[in-house]
């Protein structure tokens, strides 16, 4: 369906780095597919003016997370290496806000709302509604769309613009029912009018 973006509205891209696209240390399938989808996305917000919010995880070598530490995934997304860079293909906008995140060695942080100050800053730009994609569906993603339907943002999950990891079979299906229950409105094919 065909959506007008308006005043109130921004766009929240999650985590749309290399390390997370075929190839990257911690492949989500298909990853890369959603770069065209989202620079769509962008393309409008940048024609509306409206803000674009993009979070990126941003461990420290020794992040908690990482197996040798006893966490669940292999190293990823490591500062200022090339796995971290932002999937090159994504038409990221110099004026973009960049959140990151999982800086701390000790702490992880799923969603892009966890103490990054990204929901009082959405509040302080006038953002109403949030349309989310990003990496991964079921990760950080979901975590970050959960926050802002939590913080009073009206959600709307654009599903070509995610992926998930599905670690175990249907997380990515489970993660979507959650959101749903949030409150997030699943955009099973939404488009924005450019
Ligand atoms: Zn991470």
């Amino acid at each position: 369906m065909a959506e007008r973006l308006e005043q109130g509205d921004a766009l929240l891209i999650v985590d749309l780095q290399n390390d997370f696209c075929p190839g990257g240390s911690l492949a989500v399938p298909e990853g890369d597919q959603v770069v065209p989808v989202l620079n769509r996305w962008i393309e409008a917000a940048r024609e509306t003016r409206l803000p674009i919010y993009a979070s990126r995880d941003w461990h420290p070598e020794n992040h908690v997370s990482f197996a040798d530490r006893g966490g669940p995934w292999p190293p990823h997304c490591v500062q200022d290496t090339q796995g971290a860079a932002f999937h090159p293909d994504l038409k990221l906008p110099e004026e973009a806000v960049v959140i990151s995140k999982g800086t701390d060695p000790d702490r992880d942080q799923y969603s892009a709302l966890d103490d990054t100050g990204l929901g009082a800053r959405m509040r302080q730009d006038g953002v109403r509604r949030v349309w989310a994609g990003g990496l991964a569906q079921d990760v950080c993603v979901r975590a970050s769309v959960l926050d802002a339907a939590e913080e009073g943002f009206e959600v709307h999950l654009i599903l070509p613009a995610t992926r998930a990891v599905d670690v175990n079979p249907g997380d990515g299906d489970r993660a979507l029912e959650e959101m749903r229950e949030a409150g997030a409105v699943i955009e099973q094919d939404a488009e924005p009018v450019q």
